[in-house]
């Protein structure tokens, strides 16, 4: 059985890369399972150059092939923002963050009507083997953003975005469902695939 080291202590990502990638037979450890403590800044302009700028630097640490993810929320009516600030959007950190952050959002489309608040989350997944090689793959989720936030489940930017086909937010859904459609599972099933033809 192949190993790979996913480069986050995120147990709710960690869970979905693990969940994914044994169906191909993949073990994925964590960095808390591999004794790694490092925190990559992300400095990038895009999502693909913050993955494999945190797929790199932790590669310097293992001969594991390493795998890591970014991701965030593209508003169209706010030429792509937020973008790879997604976490950092309101420049809040810890517990009220997310909050902060959909309160932000709210605000700079007050006066978007409804046909102009169309967005999509996006995962990027990259992998740097111990040869070298990487690999790269994305996945997108298409919504729009309502006016408040409704729904318990998920994190971020959940409770805000209506998910197309579905016209419920990420947040009503329950974790099997956004788990089966999401940007994350997207990025993860095309990156499984190219693994498949590129490297196994
Ligand atoms: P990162 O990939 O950990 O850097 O996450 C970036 C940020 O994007 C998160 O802090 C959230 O604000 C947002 N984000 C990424 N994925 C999701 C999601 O599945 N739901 C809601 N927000 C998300």
């Amino acid at each position: 059985m192949m190993k790979m080291l996913a480069a986050t202590n995120n147990k709710h990502k960690l869970e979905e890369i693990r969940a994914i990638l044994k169906k191909i037979n993949i073990e994925v450890m964590g960095l808390n399972d591999a004794g790694i403590e490092i925190d990559v800044e992300e400095t990038g302009d895009t999502f693909v150059e913050n993955a494999l700028i945190k797929a790199r630097e932790i590669s310097k640490h293992t001969n594991l092939p390493v795998i890591s993810d970014d991701s965030g929320l593209e508003v169209f009516a706010l030429k792509g923002e937020p973008g790879v600030k997604s976490a950092r959007y309101s420049g809040t950190e810890g517990e009220a963050k997310d909050k902060k952050n959909n309160e932000k959002l709210l605000k700079n489309l007050k006066d978007i009507p409804d046909e102009q608040r169309g967005a999509r989350f996006c995962s990027v997944i990259a992998a740097v083997f111990p040869d070298g090689k990487e690999l790269t793959a994305e996945g997108f989720v298409y919504g729009h953003i309502g006016y408040e936030e409704k729904g318990m489940h998920g994190f971020g930017y959940d409770p805000l975005f209506i998910v197309d086909n579905y016209n419920i937010t990420m947040a009503e859904m329950t974790p099997e469902l956004k788990n089966k459609i999401s940007h994350r599972a997207n990025a993860l099933e095309s990156f499984v695939e190219k693994l498949k033809k590129e490297i196994l």
